[in-house]
């Protein structure tokens, strides 16, 4: 028996949308091609053994990273230099062997070859190797890229966020990044917001300072004043960082009470873009009019159609 790369590749692309809502699958078509260890294959052809160590452990390294469609009849990923700068300071973290430029070349490779515009792309590096021990200075590892197509679902949509009863793992015992094992902890936040009847979780540490969603950074705004929130246990999202050099928010820590006085709240993050949090536990946001501007700014940008950040963007 053998797990399928389909069956995987589901796996924490986080979608903050209403929980009435059935979620789509999201997993390569079977006629799609995979990338896997400078090789392609067909995307129902990928299999990994079931001693794998990063099955039982989750010891691997991940990235969610968009392709869009340009005006120009072609497509574009956006911040692939930053995402792939992330995953390998995980791998790192891991002692996975790991080459950003060989997987950053493999992931335009594979959008041409399934010939994918608007596209999710998901890297993952992970200790391949069958061996239960927790020694993996001597295990196999393996890279992978799937693509799959993907269109911007919370475009027009807004979060109904509560705040979580689960604590965020701290930084001092795992760090903030995107090690597949983390995301235990966003999915049982996201399983318990859900039985509520919330479709994201908010998370918060012991003194109530907002750390942020499960898969999405937080902001606010009061007053007309944007406010980045910064906290040592919240992945360094890089929608986070592209929305804080486009307006010039501030960053800092914010407790969860500033955030139910806030005018406007907002979450970012690659799969989620800048979406507007509509509910968050018992109160209700309004009108939301400067998220609404970001979000049409940030369309602009990672469409091509704005020429001073082309620069974020590799063109395919
Ligand atoms: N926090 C967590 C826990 C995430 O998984 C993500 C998604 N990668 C984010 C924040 C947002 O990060 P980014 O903007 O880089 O996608």
């Amino acid at each position: 028996m053998s797990v399928t790369a389909a069956d995987a590749s589901n796996a924490g692309a986080p979608a903050p949308e209403a929980t009435a809502k059935k979620p789509e699958r999201r997993e390569p078509g079977k006629d799609q091609q995979l990338w896997l260890d400078g090789k392609f294959i067909p995307a129902d052809q990928a299999h990994t053994s079931l001693t794998a160590h990063g099955l039982h452990y989750g010891t691997g390294v991940f990235e969610g990273i968009r392709s869009y469609a340009t005006d120009e009849g072609g497509a574009a990923v956006f911040r692939l230099a930053e995402h792939m700068e992330r995953m390998a300071r995980g791998a790192e973290v891991l002692g996975l062997k790991f080459d950003p430029q060989q997987t950053f070349d493999a992931i335009v490779e594979t959008l041409r070859i399934n010939k994918q515009r608007e596209a999710y792309v998901r890297p993952l590096t992970w200790y391949s190797g069958g061996g239960l021990g927790l020694d993996v200075g001597h295990l196999d590892s393996s890279t992978m890229v799937a693509t799959m197509p993907w269109s911007s679902h919370l475009a027009g949509h807004a979060v109904r966020l509560t705040v979580s009863p689960w604590r965020r793992i701290p930084s001092a015992s795992v760090p903030a990044l995107k090690l597949a094992g983390n995301y235990v902890n966003s999915i049982i936040a996201k399983r318990e917001a859900s039985a509520r009847g919330f479709g994201e979780a908010l998370l918060v540490d012991a003194e109530r300072n907002v750390v942020e969603c499960t898969g999405e950074n937080v902001f606010m705004v009061k007053n007309g004043k944007i406010t980045a929130v910064e906290h040592k246990d919240a992945l360094p999202g890089i929608t986070r960082r592209t929305i804080i050099e486009l307006t010039g928010a501030s960053a800092r820590y914010v407790g969860v009470d500033e955030l139910f006085d806030a005018d406007e709240v907002f979450l970012t993050g690659t799969s989620a873009e800048v979406v507007a949090v509509q509910v968050l536990d018992n109160k209700i946001f309004g009108d939301n009019p400067i998220t609404r501007d970001l979000q049409a700014c940030y369309e602009r940008i990672i469409r091509g159609r704005d020429p001073d950040y082309r620069h974020w963007l590799t063109y395919i």
